[in-house]
């Protein structure tokens, strides 16, 4: 089933929309959630506009409602993960504003509860679970990678490690290239090595901003997960490559407020956010000419973006009147790409 649900995949390239709930003490917010279907449709509704321009209606892959939990969308998802095991590259981005739930959704609110763990524990879990199903046929190595994009530059997470115990270094020689040909890359063999890098990983991207959720929020982060499996019988290697991407929040910067720094963090955010844009768009129209050059985190996933490599956007979305505007911005966005 899981090899058939795969090809079934209609082309490379899915959107699916996830809405955020109220958070506790917002329940009596106004939403601008009108109505969600079974496959995906999704009508938006402006408060503050009168008679048919007050609805618009969206289609996207799925729609994830407010209630769904980190297990459905997760189950969602999980056979193109496993693809990854058969040697596919696969990218999962999360894009919206900041607060719509993208780092819920990649990474949970919580990494000491399993049960709201994102997208990037239970892909490696699942990951190591399938190796071991799969052991009497295959072997795989699984390496990790981490960075941060944030001003057009490309950090290292897992660098300046000395505390931490280092778990190995893998040099793979892809025909691409590695992805960031100088970023750290460890060998993990369990979740907890997991869970461990990661955190690592979170505290090194704190490191000189004031706070954590500000610099997250205007820089992109990127999980790579590097898979290498052996057939047992044939001898026979694959490999595969799965990038976990919590984007730079999208929302727009007021040019006329925001100076210095903050105005070039935006320039830039803005920048690669609409090259990613560009580049989604130019593969769903099965253009000859992909311009992946425009910015840095088009030119760090190129090999993954196209060709055979599959990729899934999750469109967050808070529902919240005051995000209104945001939110159809966003919206377009991945209408334009889907
Ligand atoms: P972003 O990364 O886009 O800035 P966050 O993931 O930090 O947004 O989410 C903002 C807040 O909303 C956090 O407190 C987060 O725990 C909460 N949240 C987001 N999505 C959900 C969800 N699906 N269910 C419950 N809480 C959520
Ligand atoms: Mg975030």
């Amino acid at each position: 089933k899981l090899y058939n649900e795969v090809q079934e995949l209609k082309g490379n390239i899915r959107v699916y929309c996830r809405i955020r709930p109220f958070l506790h003490g917002q329940n009596s917010k106004l939403t601008t959630i009108d109505y969600i279907g079974e496959n995906g449709e999704l009508v938006l509704v402006n408060p503050s506009r009168q008679g048919k321009d007050s609805h618009r209606m969206f289609k996207f892959n799925k729609v994830f409602g407010p209630t769904s939990t980190q297990a459905q969308v997760f189950l969602d998802i999980q056979p193109l993960i496993r693809s990854v095991l058969d040697g596919y590259n696969v990218c999962i981005f999360a894009y919206g504003q900041t607060g719509s739930g993208k780092t819920f959704t990649m990474s949970g609110p919580n990494i000491s509860s399993e049960e709201e763990w994102g997208v990037n524990y239970r892909a490696l879990s699942d990951l190591f679970h399938m190796s071991h199903v799969r052991r009497n046929a295959f072997t795989y190595e699984v390496g990790v990678q981490m960075v941060e994009i944030y001003n057009e530059q490309v950090r290292d997470l897992l660098s300046n490690n000395g505390s931490q115990k280092r778990l190995g270094i893998w040099s793979i020689s892809q025909p691409h290239g590695l992805v960031v040909p100088d970023a750290s890359m460890f060998i993990v063999k369990s979740t907890s090595d997991v869970l461990e890098l990661m955190q690592f990983g979170q505290t090194n991207r704190a490191v000189g901003s004031t706070a954590l959720n500000e610099r997250s929020s205007r820089s992109h982060s990127i999980l790579t997960v590097h898979v290498r499996g052996v057939d047992l019988k044939t001898g026979s290697t694959s490999r595969g490559c799965l990038h976990l991407i919590d984007l730079a929040g999208s929302e727009r910067v007021d040019r006329s407020k925001a100076t210095g720094d903050r105005l070039k963090e935006a320039q830039h955010i803005n920048k690669s956010l609409s090259a990613l844009g560009d580049v989604i768009f130019a593969l769903s129209q099965k253009s000859a000419h992909v311009p992946y050059r425009n910015s840095k985190l088009t030119q760090v996933l190129q090999s993954s973006l196209g060709g055979q490599a599959k990729t899934l956007m999750f469109v967050q979305v808070n529902p919240d009147v005051e995000s209104c505007s945001e939110t159809l911005s966003t919206l377009m966005f991945a209408e334009r790409v889907s």
